[in-house]
Formats: C-alpha cells, structure tokens, sequence
C-alpha cells in the first residue's frame, strides 16, 4: 500500500528519515500542506513565502527525476491529510516531528484518526533527549551543550532512498497558483540575487563553508565578512540536516570548528526550550517583565514613528540602519547585527520584544519559531537563558569594534563616501543631508531604559 510523506520544514531527500521509513514500506506520495489557518498568529510571513516557493519547486524537479511528485494541498494539515489517505489507500503517514505548537496541534489530531509514523531527524538530537542528572530538561544553554556534547555524533547521515510511485497520482495543486511569491511591488528582487534554494544549493554552500571553517571563530562577529555558514534558512526549511553538517566537519579540529558546533547546537538548545514552553515566542519567561512600561505603539505616535524608522532603516544610527536594511534587502542579516538591532529596538526605542520578533517573522527567509523567540528573549533579558536587560549595548562602540566601516558602506549608500572616522557617527556637519538624524541620543536613550527598568522592579 502507498504510504504518505508529509513535509513540513523538512525539504530534503537525504537523512530524510520521513522517506526513508515510507520507502522501504511502499510506493511513497510526498505531500506539502499549506495550511494556513492551522498555524493561526503564525502564518509563515513574506520572506518564508518566498523561500517555500523556491525550496518546494527545487524538490519537485528532484522528485521528478526518479519519476515522482510532489503533491501539493492547501487546507487544514490534519483534514487534508486524511482526505489524501482516503483518495489514495494510503497505509500509514510518515513524518518528522516538529515541535512548533500549530505543529504539535495536528500530529494530536491526525494521530486518533490515521496510523502517524514520526521520526525524529531535523536536530543534532531528539528535542527533550537531553536531560540532567534529575531527568530534567535544561534550561540555561553551557550545561545543556556540555551534556549534548557527550552525546555527539549519535548516527550517521542516512542516504537518499530510491522511491517507488504509486499506480495512481492523487491531485495536486500547482505551485504557481499559491501565489507565495511578492508580484507589485516585488521587495524580493535582492533575494534571488542572494539566495538559491533546495537540496543541492544546501551541499554546495556547505561544501563552500567547510574550505573556510577554520576561521569562523575570527571572523564570525565582522558583518562585513562572509565568515559564517549563511546555512540558517537551508537547515530552517531542512534542505540539509544539521547531522550532516556536523559529518562534513569531521576530521577537522581548531576553534573554528569547535565554536561552529557550539553554535549548530543553539540551535537544538531553542528547541529544548520551545518544548518546555509553548507560550515563548509572546510570553516573557521572566513574570516581572510583566509589568514593564514599553511605549504603546497604538496610543504614542511618536513610538510608531520609531518603530518605523528602525523597520525603515532610518533610526540615524549607521550600524542599526545597515543592518534592517540588509534585513529587507535579503531577508537575512548577520547575527552580531542582530544583536545589536535588536537590543536598540528594545532597549533605545523601549518597545516591546514580542513587536521586534514579529518583524523579523515577517522579514527573515530564516524566520524560526524557536531560534528566533529564544534569541529576541535573550537580547532582551526576558528569558530563560538570557543576558540582562541593565547590559545595554552602545550601537556606537559596537559598530566601531565590528565594522572597518565596509558592511555600513554597502547597506547605507549615502555614507559611502564618509572617511572612515565619522563613518559609525556621522553626526552635525558631516551628516549627508539624505541621511536622517538619530531618534534619541545613546546617553538619554540608556537613561530612560534604566529608569524603565527600575520601575518595573518597583512594581514587580
Ligand atoms: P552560523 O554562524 O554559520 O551558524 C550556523 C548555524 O547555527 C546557523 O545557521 C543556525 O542554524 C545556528 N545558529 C547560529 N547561531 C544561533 C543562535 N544564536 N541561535 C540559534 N541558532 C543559531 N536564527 C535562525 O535560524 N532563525 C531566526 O529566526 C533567528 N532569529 C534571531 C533573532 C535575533 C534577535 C538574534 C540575535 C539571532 C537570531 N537567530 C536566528 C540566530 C542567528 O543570528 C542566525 O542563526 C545566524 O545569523 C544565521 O547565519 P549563519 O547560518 O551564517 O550562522
């Protein structure tokens, strides 16, 4: 009997353990769902829209090799699969599990109603496998690395498996008519010169990094260089496992590579923490942040005009600017630029974390339930494992220490032509007229946060 794959962010033949477990039980009929209306508040934003697009047209002509398909539906996960395994006969749905909530919600309604075979596959190891020694799940990230550690490598890349297809093909959608691609305006144009999606653009960027690793740790925190992976949106949508990642590293020693694997396993550590707590991408961990005062956007236009400015690029400070507009441009920005536009939405403009991470939702190919909740939790010292909100970074200092000056040059064209001392500062006469003045000083800017900060613990 035909047996279903059910691809989720999981779009990869290889060390696929999905389509392993199908194939070797039957003629296999690949299935995306687009279901909208299961993921609620979380729909997949513009830049996720986009990367779909492109990964499942990828997979399709990858499938169509072995004379597959790819079937494509759209409706509620659970319904939709149901219906396909009545059309078809099929014996049994296989899956890699997921952990985002929506996710979680359909594997519970499918599983009273169809034989659900779920494997685990898109993380270095098992979400809520690695435990302390009270059988706990961690919940600050040097431990929980230290204990994964011991425990890696746990297997070996499986291989792609030859499919079989089924005598008859169900009806699927076609592609074009989901419509996941921005037509006027098209703000997606950087993306395509960026980016390639799907499986085999996965292996030839990995194949690329791997020739560099051994400087990673020098070079990962300069947002001018191309010193780290740029794997985030492949391993997000699962183009290339990270156990495949961790395998073509091997052999190779320095702390290039160790503090590469340190990294891949933020990501498992995100996931440890989104299975504890579903609430995380809205809820601070820490109850007192409860009663912070941020600025209402909906009742202080002066917030919104902030908010826009950062969105926009235009907050005046060059290093913050630089990075939303690579943000825009490419649906991607370096991580040390994250941190630092991130802390300034926070911190310098005294809004909410929750209406930051939703921007980067909407605007990352890499956007990430887990990785993004936990890291805007970080930087904003709300979370579990956090750093402190009374830790406010200096975009300033951190642009000077980070950048020679290049990475602004490319995102911010009307300071191209500063000289490099005034590049990172380009205030009163050497600001170019185009370029816009700073929202709030950095000095006034801190002192509102920390006296935000002290009447929240006031309250508390
Ligand atoms: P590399 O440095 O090459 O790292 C390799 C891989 O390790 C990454 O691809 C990623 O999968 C993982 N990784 C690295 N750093 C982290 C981290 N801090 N947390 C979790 N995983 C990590 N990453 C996302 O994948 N999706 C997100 O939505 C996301 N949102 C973020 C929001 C904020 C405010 C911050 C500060 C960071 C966020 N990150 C997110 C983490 C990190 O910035 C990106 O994973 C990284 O910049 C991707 O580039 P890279 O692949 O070249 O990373």
């Amino acid at each position: 009997t035909p047996q279903i794959v059910w691809l989720r962010r999981d779009l990869r033949l290889a060390d696929q353990p999905a389509f392993a477990a199908a194939a070797a039980a039957g003629p296999v009929i690949p299935v995306y769902v687009l279901d909208d209306a299961g993921a609620g508040s979380r729909q997949l934003g513009g830049a996720s829209r986009w990367w779909l697009h492109h990964s499942l047209a990828a997979l399709e002509v990858q499938l169509q090799k072995q004379g597959m398909r790819l079937i494509l539906r759209r409706g509620k996960a659970a319904e939709e699969l149901v219906r396909l395994a009545d059309e078809t006969g099929a014996g049994a749905i296989h899956a890699i599990r997921h952990y985002e909530p929506w996710w979680k919600n359909a594997e519970e309604e499918l599983s009273g109603q169809l034989e659900l075979c779920l494997q685990d596959g898109n993380y270095l190891l098992p979400p809520g496998s690695v435990r302390t020694g009270a059988g706990k799940l961690y919940r600050i990230y040097t431990p929980f690395a230290r204990a994964a550690m011991q425990m890696l490598p746990q297997r070996d890349p499986i291989e792609a498996p030859p499919l079989t297809s089924p005598q008859n093909w169900p009806q699927s959608d076609r592609l074009t008519d989901w419509h996941l691609l921005p037509s006027k305006p098209d703000w997606a144009a950087g993306f395509a010169a960026e980016w390639t999606a799907g499986e085999d653009a996965a292996h030839a960027q990995l194949d690329a990094f791997v020739q560099h690793v051994a400087s990673y740790d020098d070079q990962r925190n300069l947002p001018a260089i191309d010193g780290t992976s740029r794997l985030s949106p492949h391993l997000h949508w699962g183009e290339i496992s990270p156990t495949q990642v961790w395998k073509a590293l091997e052999g190779r020693d320095g702390t290039g590579v160790q503090t590469y694997r340190s990294e891949l396993l933020w990501r498992d550590f995100a996931q440890n923490v989104i299975c504890q707590f579903r609430d995380y991408d809205h809820e601070s961990y820490r109850d007192r942040f409860k009663q912070f005062p941020w600025r209402q956007i909906e009742q202080d236009s002066a917030a919104a005009a902030d908010l826009r400015a950062w969105q926009e690029g235009r907050t005046g400070y060059p290093i913050v600017d630089a990075g939303m507009r690579q943000l825009w441009q490419i649906g991607w920005m370096h991580n040390r630029v994250r941190m630092i536009t991130a802390s300034f939405l926070i911190k310098h403009l005294l809004i909410d974390w929750t209406i930051g991470e939703r921007w980067f939702w909407d605007t990352l190919v890499d956007a990430d339930f887990g990785n993004n909740s936990v890291n805007w939790q970080w930087v904003a010292g709300t979370g579990v494992d956090t750093s402190l909100f009374t830790r406010i970074m200096a975009p300033l200092s951190q642009s000077d220490k980070f950048d020679a000056g290049e990475y602004i040059r490319q995102w911010v064209p009307e300071l191209a032509d500063l000289p490099d001392e005034q590049i990172h500062d380009p205030d009163g006469k050497c600001r170019p007229s185009a370029y816009p003045d700073r929202r709030i000083p950095h000095r006034e800017a801190r002192e509102r946060a920390l006296a935000a900060y002290r009447t929240m613990r006031e309250k508390a």
